[in-house]
């Protein structure tokens, strides 16, 4: 009894466990105390929980965590709790998802508006104009994708401002967490199936997350589509991946659930192993390849040398269903989000006007760098802008001062140098107060979340065998800092709690 009479109030617990707006009243200190412990209870439980259900991801600390399997693995970083979120922006994040997968594929089919779109970025952007050198090979040879498979996720933020949900991003290659973020939330759930009452918090409003085995679902269906037993699937990989285990639980729900072989090859490994044979087929190793699944080949970084490029083509060439293609990378550049976003784009490609309303709501300020008026006024206020170059991964974007340094130092440049980047609308986001996990230490700190919706599209000629929402990636990140990426250690993995 003594416990509770040491307790807040349920909801200031709650509220200063899950958010600054509420007012964390006047607690008293032994409360404060009863908290704390309450907190580090459920930060060890957490972690645990994370060690045996395979949470983790590679330590940094370890040298070879990277690159063998079991060696040196650390709990992913996570949020303590569920962060709220808004059921009428759910809602409306899920049902965008299937929209996008849509525009995704009729944009791919316009080869002439990808390298239209494309061209000035290609004088300055040498990883682009590679990409774009094999999309016009293919289109030289009217090279046909029959069977298109997408595996994307459309990433969010909630602006402050305007009380609107707005897109950040959409990566149609090697959307990453599919096997992790399924995982945080059914850690949340437990947690809350034990401490929510002392916290007010019911586990029943976190969203069921099945992004692993829907990704897995949709990968064995494209190599159903392939319709050879035989075949494997074949995911590209970082010749050192800490993230292996988001990976391998892909591999693992395709092995046991559809009895699907997966191999995995870098680049490297696939120039040095590959094969494209007469009739098409890719070989590698000596096995047939039926989809090739890129968790790598977003990244200049990932083509160190020609051997990899070489690889990257081959693959290509090859009837092999890609996943994405050379034409589904490229429409998730930054650039084609940008263009997509003018006036009367979206009408090219899709036809039901409700849909485009509903993918323009979401879409923020995008200018290209060739409008004057907008460079100036980012010069002017750079911290109501983010620039971008045509980059993945997390860490590429440059903010603030460095933004104005950047546009007035590229403005003196002669030539193109301004259409390696894109300008856009900055997002802001409330902040509140969240209890993160990081390598075993809990801390507390002002935070801010980017929801993601992975969506899957597979289609075999005219029909469309799958179009759908699979789950969710929430990432919550300290306020103060830009850039958004778990892998690249600036966020953590979290899960959302519908208010
Ligand atoms: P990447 O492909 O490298 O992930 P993003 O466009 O997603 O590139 O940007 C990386 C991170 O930068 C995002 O996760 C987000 O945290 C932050 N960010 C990107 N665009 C904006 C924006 N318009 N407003 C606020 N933050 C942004
Ligand atoms: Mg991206
Ligand atoms: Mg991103």
């Amino acid at each position: 009894a003594a416990r509770h009479v040491a307790l807040p109030p349920r909801r200031a617990v709650a509220s200063r466990a899950m958010s600054a707006e509420a007012p964390l009243g006047v607690a008293p200190a032994a409360a404060e105390e009863e908290m704390a412990a309450v907190v580090d209870e459920m930060a060890e439980e957490a972690a645990v929980w994370c060690a045996v259900h395979g949470l983790v991801v590679g330590d940094r600390a370890e040298p070879r965590s990277g690159t063998i399997p079991g060696v040196g693995l650390v709990h992913a970083p996570f949020a303590l709790l569920p962060t709220r979120f808004p059921a009428s922006f759910w809602k409306q994040a899920r049902e965008l998802a299937p929209i996008f997968n849509d525009l995704v594929d009729r944009v791919s089919l316009d080869g002439e508006f990808l390298q239209d779109s494309l061209s000035r970025t290609r004088q300055v952007d040498d990883f682009t104009s590679r990409l774009l050198d094999i999309h016009a090979k293919m289109m030289e040879v009217n090279k046909e994708e029959d069977i298109r498979l997408g595996l994307h996720r459309s990433d969010y933020m909630l602006d402050s401002g305007t009380n609107s949900l707005l897109q950040i991003e959409l990566n149609t290659i090697s959307s990453s967490f599919p096997g992790l973020s399924s995982l945080v939330s059914e850690l949340h759930r437990t947690l809350l199936n034990r401490h929510g009452k002392v916290l007010g918090l019911d586990s029943k409003r976190i969203p069921q997350n099945w992004a692993a085995t829907q990704f897995a679902e949709a990968l064995s269906m494209a190599w159903t589509e392939f319709n050879n037993k035989s075949a494997v699937i074949m995911m590209v990989v970082q010749p050192e991946e800490r993230n292996m285990y988001d990976q391998y639980w892909l591999i693992n729900h395709l092995k046991e659930s559809h009895g699907v072989k997966t191999i995995r090859k870098t680049l490297a490994q696939v120039e040095a192993e590959g094969q494209v044979l007469p009739d098409g087929t890719l070989v590698v190793d000596g096995q047939t390849v039926s989809v090739v699944y890129f968790r790598a080949g977003y990244s200049p970084n990932d083509y160190p040398s020609e051997a990899e490029w070489r690889a990257r083509l081959l693959m290509e060439q090859s009837s092999a269903i890609k996943c994405p293609s050379i034409s589904y990378h490229l429409v998730g550049t930054k650039k084609i989000q940008q263009e997509l976003a003018k006036p009367n784009i979206l009408e090219r490609f899709l036809n039901n006007k409700e849909d485009i309303a509903k993918l323009r709501k979401c879409f923020a300020g995008l200018w290209s760098l060739d409008n004057e008026e907008i460079v100036k006024t980012a010069i002017e206020k750079p911290d109501l802008f983010v620039l971008k170059p045509q980059r993945e991964g997390g860490g590429n974007n440059i903010y603030g001062y460095d933004l104005r340094e950047t546009l007035v130092r590229l403005q003196k440049e002669q030539g193109e140098a301004l259409a390696a980047y894109i300008l856009m609308q900055r997002i802001f986001p409330r902040a509140s107060l969240t209890h993160l996990v990081q390598g075993g230490v809990c801390f507390e700190d002002l935070t801010i979340s980017e929801l993601g919706i992975f969506g899957a599209y597979l289609r075999n000629k005219d029909k469309v065998v799958l179009n759908n929402q699979c789950g969710y990636l929430m990432r919550t990140k300290v306020s103060s800092s830009n850039e958004g990426g778990v892998a690249a250690g600036f966020a953590v993995l979290d899960s959302i709690l519908l208010t």
